[in-house]
């Protein structure tokens, strides 16, 4: 039983804790945004947002009218700016081995800022194209906006040493299209003398992450510090794991170095229509605009002519931004090792069991299985009571916050359910041994697999172990510091993790909030040794069942707040497809059936042709029958030509076309009996192979905003008899002649299949 004063240390020491973590989490929120009264040097999201108006009044894809009227306001803004903006508009577009071809007409914008004396050039970079379905107001209207800002900013103040590249990409939502386009211009320029500034959205909210550095990041480390943006080298190493892309992908297989900074919060309405304006959060366009300014500041007076060498681990350490090379990861990860073994072996001298402390490390990954598995499935149950979750494009909620909160307590409970067990079996020290060996060995595997990660390992077991070691060898006996030393390292612990925590939530969604779960657990556990003294066990079971009353309270609050509304909407799946070769079409859905919009649309299921949607094959689409459009115009497809090649191959050359309001076209080819070497769409390069999943329709291109008058298509395929071509037109909007629904408030359209009508028609040639 704790004697009362230790308990009361314990529970200060708890208190500083939860301190600590909340300074942490304060220092991820963003700040006030500044008024249109701000001093004209600095950034002003009031400023940057009033040219939402013009950018994001609309749905503006590639090649539409709207986006036309966007480039023309973006370029007079530019030129009022005093700058001599230019465009260049071009065929771009790639092979992209495993996943789709992509191709497209886009137009890029560019103007520079020149420098006095430049080493080199800063280029600033955003898309201002939007998705099909949506106004694209944060993404990336508002990082389009800031650029007008800064760049107003930067002109009132000192100028700067290097030049300044301002960047508007088009097509970036099309498949990277604008960003190949400028690389293919001879745009990236010297690689040696060239860093990017990227700025990108993945929801409408939160704090500036910094979250990629690409190339030598060495030198961009002043540059990364500069502005407040929560940056950490471990969403670097996880982002290179993960299928996502923005235009720096692009930029970085070009040689270029650069910093990708965005924002990822309040995904429910990302890439919908209701990414406008309203839905924006100032205070995050405030928060990204000052660390890229502030960024851009600093590169601009850097001498980028002498690039270092050489990469950085950084992050965020209670607003302060801390970074070491990359070479000391290891040294850094073997001396904390090393602090660990001799910690130990001064504590089994002292009566430590190293017996004890393995079966407390085995039985670790307990707590942290469990958390993981009960993750999913209270994403399971979300899901059964509210089907129309399914939808969410990045498995976040309309609110998740409540059900967050619910899934850290449960992990809590978890942890606490395996120390009261533990605790029966060895000693605090023992018990934190067993937590410091699974940091042991994540920080070494780390330092060789996921370096930008492993000094989320290495502190906490330097530290924890150090202070071990040194109250077991100095402190003498009953010295409240030996006793607090078992959770001395949860102090970096929580510093360190905690940030990381609260990212992983909104970047993975609740769909998948087992991951942060399980990472709370690990990092939590660093905090046991504190609670053994803190509380006898009786109150570890009160705490517990305090814990679990809690978390259920949050999941119910949860589940009774996150309702669907005018500003919430729910997602509607619904698209319109027809197969011009059987003379059928169809309503069709890729989301949950029970929306009542839906179901009204789809209230007797049928077979679909997968020709009307071979791109999305692999997933879920269910149909049902419905009349056909006049007002939808079939592809056409017509053969210019081909030939026999010597390798007994042959070509073959088509004009590919649709009607004048089509978004994008596409042409997917059966390779069951064929094989499709490669291709050429107006002039560019495009991989054979297979890239569709799903149906024999596994070879394809997409072509995002095609001439008036379509795209000039060369096929080389090798097999025998005519080969079936499948070309796919789509438009958006569904056909009011088919009885196209009109949507209530409180629903909106949400990918895939939203609001788009598809035309196919299958060809032999
Ligand atoms: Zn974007």
């Amino acid at each position: 039983m704790p004697d009362k004063r230790s308990a009361v240390r314990s529970c200060f020491a708890l208190a500083l804790l939860a301190v600590l973590g909340v300074l942490a989490a304060l220092g991820l929120r963003p700040g006030e945004p500044a008024g249109a009264d701000a001093p004209p040097g600095e950034f002003s999201a009031t400023r940057a947002i009033a040219h939402l108006d013009h950018i994001a009044a609309d749905r503006h894809p590639t090649g539409s009218p709207a986006n036309v009227l966007v480039r023309d306001y973006l370029l007079a803004e530019l030129r009022g700016l005093g700058l001599e903006p230019s465009t260049d508009s071009r065929v771009a577009g790639r092979g992209a081995g495993s996943r789709l071809n992509v191709a497209g007409s886009v137009t890029n914008i560019h103007a520079r800022l020149p420098g006095t004396a430049p080493t080199g050039r800063i280029l600033l970079a955003a898309h201002y194209d939007s998705v099909p379905n949506g106004p694209g107001a944060a993404d990336d209207g508002a990082n389009i906006a800031s650029i007008l800002e800064i760049v107003r900013g930067l002109k009132t103040s000192a100028p700067l040493r290097n030049d300044l590249d301002i960047v508007f990409t088009d097509g970036e939502e099309a498949g990277l299209l604008g960003a190949r386009g400028l690389v293919d211009a001879g745009g990236a320029g010297d690689p040696d003398r060239t860093v990017v500034l990227n700025m990108e959205a993945r929801g409408t909210s939160g704090p500036a992450i910094m979250f990629q550095a690409v190339g030598s990041n060495a030198g961009l480390m002043s540059a990364t510090g500069a502005g407040d943006a929560l940056a950490t080298s471990v969403s670097d190493d996880v982002y290179r794991l993960l299928p996502n892309d923005t235009d720096l992908t692009v930029f970085a297989e070009a040689g270029l170095r650069g910093l990708n900074f965005a924002f990822v919060e309040d995904s429910a309405n990302y890439h919908t229509p209701h990414d406008d304006a309203a839905h924006l959060s100032s205070a995050t366009v405030q928060d990204m605009g000052e660390a890229v300014m502030a960024a851009a500041r600093e590169l601009g007076d850097a001498d980028l002519g002498t690039p270092q060498e050489g990469n950085h681990t950084y992050f965020t350490l209670l607003g302060m931004f801390v970074h070491y090379p990359v070479w000391l990861v290891v040294p850094l990860a073997l001396i904390a090792l090393l602090a660990f073994g001799l910690s130990l072996w001064y504590h089994r001298r002292h009566g430590a069991r190293l017996g004890r402390v393995g079966l407390s490390a085995a039985t670790f990954v307990l707590p942290i299985a469990v958390a993981g598995g009960l993750g999913l499935g209270v994403w399971q149950l979300l899901r059964l009571l509210r089907p129309e979750y399914s939808l969410f494009l990045s498995g976040d909620t309309y609110r998740p916050l409540y059900y967050a909160i619910a899934s850290s307590l449960l992990a809590l409970v978890v942890l606490l359910v395996w120390y009261r067990w533990i605790r029966r079996r060895a000693s605090v020290a023992e018990v934190a041994f067993a937590v410091l060996t699974w940091f042991a060995v994540l920080a070494v595997v780390a330092a060789f697999l996921v370096p930008g990660g492993a000094y989320l390992f290495t502190w906490p077991l330097l530290i924890g172990s150090g202070a071990m070691a040194a109250t077991r060898r100095w402190a003498p006996a009953g010295s409240p510091l030996a006793e607090l030393a078992a959770g001395a390292a949860s102090v970096p612990a929580v510093l360190l993790g905690l940030p990381v925590i609260l990212l992983l939530f909104p970047l993975v969604g609740i769909s998948l909030a087992a991951i942060p779960m399980a990472v709370t657990v690990l990092f939590g556990a660093t905090a046991v040794g504190f609670l053994a003294t803190a509380m006898p066990p009786r109150w570890l079971t009160v705490a517990t069942v305090v814990a679990v009353i809690a978390s259920a309270g949050f999941l119910g609050a949860g589940l009774l707040t996150d309702r669907y509304d005018a500003y919430y909407p729910r997602p509607v799946s619904l698209g319109y497809g027809m197969d011009g070769t059987t003379g059928r079409a169809y309503w069709l859905s890729a989301g949950n059936l029970a929306e009542p919009v839906v179901a009204r649309m789809l209230a007797e299921p049928a077979d679909v042709a997968p020709e009307v949607f071979p791109n999305l094959a692999s997933r879920e689409v269910v149909g049902s029958d419905a009349p056909p459009s006049a007002s939808i115009v079939l592809p056409t497809l017509r053969t210019l030509g081909g030939s026999e090649l010597p390798d007994g191959s042959r070509q073959v050359s088509l004009r590919l076309g649709a009607g004048p309001a089509v978004d994008d076209i596409a042409v997917y080819a059966d390779v069951s009996a064929h094989e499709i070497i490669g291709a050429t769409v107006n002039g560019v390069t495009v991989s054979g192979g297979k890239n569709v999943e799903g149906t024999d329709w596994q070879w394809g291109l997409r072509y995002t905003a095609p001439p008036a008058d379509g795209i000039e298509l060369t096929i080389n395929v090798r097999g025998n008899g005519p080969l079936r071509l499948n070309a796919v037109a789509r438009y958006n909007g569904l056909p009011a002649d088919a009885g196209a629904p009109t949507l209530p408030e409180d629903a909106s359209w949400a990918p895939p299949l939203a609001n788009q009508s598809f035309a196919a028609r299958v060809f032999e040639f």
